[in-house]
């Protein structure tokens, strides 16, 4: 059981804000975007953003909630919503399905509606499916609907820092070896693994951020991580503490450090960049 420590009072206040008014019938995101694959190709990626209830981790940095209902989708919805996402998109080899949780989260998901979606990705031809997922939802129903998917499962899950204070002040409810565990375990099912790190916490400068991300990529790298997004902190009106936005240049650092490791993909996030 997932349990959830109290946020750090004197880091942050909660503002229940107001979220964005979604329609429960459609994905609120789809489109395509090009990226390099993991053969070193670049290789055009479907997206779709699913439209389903709040991730219960409420981490402090996370803005994912402002396209999330406040309500578990009946069965069957969100399945619906892939397939006419699935009909409006080009052709490609890759899908990422972001869920602004965890696809094995089932308040998030019903656990059919994820096979039903591998049923539609295999008539389709898919290769990859990229999902994400907290570390602590990786076990049996990760490695069962990786077995019964056709396309190569790849889960994209939040490392965000090793330093291991901030990652607790981030509310993200896990510790480096948890996951370490949840990436061990997948790359023994064959999963493929990709994690998402934050450059620069709510409480770093940008000086400390660049050094924390950079150490964040080498314990991603040592572990057997292949691919890594760094992320710029966003705007989030439930964060009510002043940053100051990282610049371009720290995000290009980070990710020439990255690169210069030769040990896989790192690509730098600048969707919604403040
Ligand atoms: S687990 Fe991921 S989606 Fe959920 S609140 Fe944390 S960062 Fe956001």
């Amino acid at each position: 059981m997932v349990t959830h420590p109290r946020p750090i009072e004197k880091h942050f206040t909660v503002h229940l804000t107001v979220k964005n008014t979604l329609d429960e019938s459609i994905a609120y995101g789809v489109f395509s975007e090009p990226e390099l694959t993991r053969a070193g190709v670049v290789e055009d990626h479907n997206i779709i953003l699913t439209t389903n209830k709040e991730c219960p981790f409420k981490c402090t940095m996370c803005d994912l909630w402002k396209n999330t209902l406040d309500y578990r989708v009946e069965k069957g919805t969100v399945a619906k919503q892939v397939r006419k996402a699935l009909d409006q998109l080009p052709t490609a080899k890759h899908l990422k399905l972001y869920n602004a949780g965890s696809f094995f989260d089932r308040q998030s998901i019903p656990e059919q509606d994820t096979f039903d979606i591998a049923d539609d990705l295999r008539v389709l031809g898919y290769e990859t499916l990229i999902v994400e997922a907290h570390p602590k939802l990786i076990g049996t129903p990760c490695f069962e609907f990786a077995d019964y998917l056709q396309p190569q499962l790849e889960v994209a899950m939040g490392l965000e820092t090793v330093n291991e204070q901030a990652l607790q002040e981030l509310n993200k409810n896990m510790t480096l070896d948890d996951f370490k565990r949840a990436t061990a375990s997948m790359l023994e099912h064959d999963i493929s693994v990709r994690a998402f790190i934050l450059l620069q916490t709510p409480w770093q400068n940008e000086e400390e951020g660049v050094h924390w991300a950079k150490a964040s990529i080498d314990f991603a790298h040592a572990i057997g991580v292949e691919c890594l997004t760094v992320i710029p902190l966003r705007k989030n009106e439930r964060l009510a503490v002043d940053f100051v936005p990282s610049s371009t240049q720290a995000l290009d650092e980070v990710v020439a450090y990255g690169l210069s490791k030769n040990n896989g993909r790192v690509f730098g996030d600048t969707w919604d960049a403040v």
